[in-house]
């Protein structure tokens, strides 16, 4: 029997290539690395993460990772859905978590490839703590979040000194299911620019609440789904709005609250790539913006 080389597929020599060019660290057996894998858009994962993806023996990943990613992985790689999708019923975080452990302790190099930012609304510290606990060594790789990289897909950045010197990051979906509790009048006030992960269910009650606390009900505010990905949708509306709008929504979405959302008409760059639409380039117009020189 003739054993020539194994044939390497293309996409495992480019990843293997930039590993080398770049310095990035090895993935030893017996480690797991917990890695973001964007917001949707295959090219939004970083570079250590689709080295992470080309050497992982085995791979755990969530519904909200775009399956293309996975061709990055090796031939062999063993690769477990471990999401809440197609009426199956979700994988139990203990269940993960345990996993993890179990083949990370047989010497494989196990990847967590999660949606985003794994430290972003997305449990990662909760899996981390666990390794810890157990005595498994593990690295973060970071993500981009989909309050930041989606929205900039939308066009809306998330900050610009002319509308917003912070922005806060909230879930709308406590670990029970039911609204957070949280202080909501400070919320209300704590910053121009608010962010809502995880948000269609409890809509109208936010925007109920922030109204009550003192926000203005013609806000602009904008709901961006499937941000990044072949359908994406960004819905243009007011804080009163917002409610009626999130129920004509379809998940994943991010909801955004805040005067950078009118930034979006002279920032939405995918709208006029693919649509020519026509960009203004004073979105702010001169009424009570300083001009940026
Ligand atoms: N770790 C992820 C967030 C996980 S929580 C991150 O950093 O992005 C899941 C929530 O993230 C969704 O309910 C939605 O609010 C948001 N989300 C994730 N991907 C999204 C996308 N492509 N478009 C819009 N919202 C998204």
């Amino acid at each position: 029997m003739s054993s020539g080389p194994i044939p390497i597929p293309q996409e495992h020599l480019a990843a293997k290539r930039l590993a080398e060019a770049l310095g990035l660290p090895a993935f030893a057996p017996g480690w797991v690395w917990l890695a973001g894998a964007g917001p949707g858009d295959p090219g939004l994962l970083t570079v250590l993460g689709a080295h992470a993806i080309a050497e992982a023996d085995v791979i755990l990943y969530d519904a909200l990772v775009n399956e293309t990613l996975l061709k990055l992985a090796r031939p062999k790689a063993e690769l477990i859905y471990a999401g809440k999708r197609r009426g199956k019923a979700s994988a139990k975080q203990s269940d993960i978590s345990r996993t993890l452990v179990s083949y990370a302790r047989k010497g494989m190099r196990v990847l967590r490839l999660k949606g985003g930012d794994p430290f972003v609304f997305g449990r990662g510290a909760e899996e981390a703590l666990t390794l810890a606990r157990a005595g498994v060594p593990f690295r973060i790789v970071p993500g981009v979040t989909a309050g930041i990289g989606g929205l900039a897909y939308a066009g809306i950045p998330v900050t610009h000194r002319d509308t917003n010197h912070a922005v806060t990051f909230i879930t709308g979906h406590g670990a029970d299911g039911n609204l957070p509790v949280l202080n909501w009048n400070a919320v209300a006030k704590g910053s121009p620019t608010l962010v809502f992960y995880m948000v269609l269910a409890h809509a109208d009650e936010i925007a109920r609440k922030l109204i009550d606390a003192g926000r203005d009900a013609n806000e602009p505010a904008a709901i961006v789904s499937n941000a990044t990905g072949g359908e994406q949708n960004v819905h243009v509306t007011t804080l009163a709005q917002v409610g009626a709008d999130a129920k004509t929504v379809d998940a994943p979405a991010i909801l955004i609250i805040g005067e950078n959302v009118r930034l979006r008409e002279g920032l939405d760059w995918l709208g006029a790539l693919n649509d020519g639409r026509k960009l203004d380039p004073a979105p702010l117009g001169n009424s009570g913006f300083r001009n940026v020189s």
